[in-house]
């Protein structure tokens, strides 16, 4: 099969033709990928930035967590899905189901679990196996396309909304308006009219006013807590750039007792005043991906019409132009790999 795997990291992505994924184990599936979407965490994990993570790297790694693709086979156990459904695969591939925080539902932050890309191989390839407890039925009024990057932008930005538990009318400032950020803008519109939108291209910033933001802000050119503290503040500033200077100016854009929100994962360590953060009694909290109930309440207000990705769609052959489009901030939306 042709797949893509990370030979060095911080060298170019290898296109090749590997064999297809061993005997299935009794709990597994085979999947025909269509479509896996392309993450910033794919880059990251390119460009060997996120060094704590490459030591769980499974060697010869295919990335790729925002899949979808039809079953093609079942291990012995599986009963519930069959040959010829589309199901989506994400990041979180497996978890114990049986730990402390499995129990208490929150099985994102399982220290059992498996990760697709990374720990495992994704779906920048023909075939992928997945586990047959963590892969998702896809609703019929999603496109493959339109549904991949549901698996890890929209679920992440999904959980991180629920747990930043914005009131109505609140302010809330979205900082990065990629992937994740896009589909950010559009769930805080659900609580609040009050959404201020930042970036640092100013296509981005018009996707986002297309998208709901009441106002935007672009980082390159504007003081953007200047501008936002002009009107009051940011009760919750959502962090979805990938760069750290968004999260400085995040603090300084906040309203007192605001609440800095941590999504977006620059490599390097986070930096704050104490005193900045006391002067405003500020707080910080952090999300990771989302849960499969998570999954399944997204998936609800997709098809429910509520949340739409913007999406282009590109052949597995130029995914190395796709991951240098990423990396140089060209990607409006989400770029999406087809297989055939
Ligand atoms: P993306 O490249 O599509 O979007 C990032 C956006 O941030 C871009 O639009 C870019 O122009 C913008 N940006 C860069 N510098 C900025 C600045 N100083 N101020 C404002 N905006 C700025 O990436 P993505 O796929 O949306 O991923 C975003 C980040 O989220 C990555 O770091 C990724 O690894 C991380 N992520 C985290 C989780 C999680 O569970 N916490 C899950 C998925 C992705
Ligand atoms: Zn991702
Ligand atoms: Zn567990």
């Amino acid at each position: 099969m042709k797949a893509v795997i990370v030979k060095e990291f911080k060298e170019p992505l290898c296109i090749i033709e590997t064999d297809e994924p061993e005997t299935l184990a009794p709990d597994e599936v085979l999947i025909k990928v269509s479509t896996c979407g392309v993450c910033h965490s794919d880059l990251h994990l390119a460009d060997g930035e996120w060094k704590h993570l490459l030591k769980i790297a499974k060697p010869d790694l295919i990335l790729g967590h925002e899949i979808i693709g039809t079953i093609e086979a079942v291990g012995d156990e599986v009963k519930e899905l069959n040959k010829g459904e589309r199901v989506g695969v994400a990041w979180l591939h497996w978890a114990c189901g049986e730990c402390e925080v499995c129990l208490e539902g929150n099985e994102n932050l399982c220290s059992k679990q498996q990760i697709t890309g990374l720990t495992v191989d994704g779906g920048f390839a023909e075939l992928m196996k997945a586990k047959a407890s963590h892969v998702f039925r896809i609703p019929k009024e999603l496109s493959s396309a339109e549904a991949a990057p549901l698996l890890c932008a929209g679920v992440t930005v999904y959980r991180a909304i629920k747990l930043a538990d914005i009131k109505p009318n609140q302010r809330v400032a979205v900082f990065g308006v990629g992937g994740l950020g896009h589909l950010a803008i559009q769930l805080v519109k659900r609580y609040t009219d009050e959404v201020t939108a930042i970036d640092i291209s100013d296509n981005k910033l018009d996707l986002a006013r297309e998208l709901g933001a009441t106002k935007t802000i672009n980082a390159a050119t504007e003081k953007v807590s200047q501008v936002l503290r002009k009107i009051g503040g940011a009760h919750i500033a959502v962090v979805t750039a990938s760069a750290k200077t968004a999260y400085d100016d995040a603090l300084y854009s906040l309203s007192p007792s605001g609440t800095i929100v941590v999504v977006g994962l620059p490599a390097e360590p986070l930096t704050f005043s104490a005193n900045a953060l006391s002067a405003r009694e500020a707080r910080i909290i952090a999300s990771s991906v989302g849960t499969r109930q998570d999954m399944k309440e997204l998936f609800e207000l997709a098809a429910a019409g509520h949340i739409r990705c913007h999406i282009e769609t590109r052949p597995l052959s130029e995914i190395n132009e796709v991951f240098s489009e990423l990396k140089s901030g060209k990607v409006i939306g989400r770029i999406v790999i087809e297989m055939a």
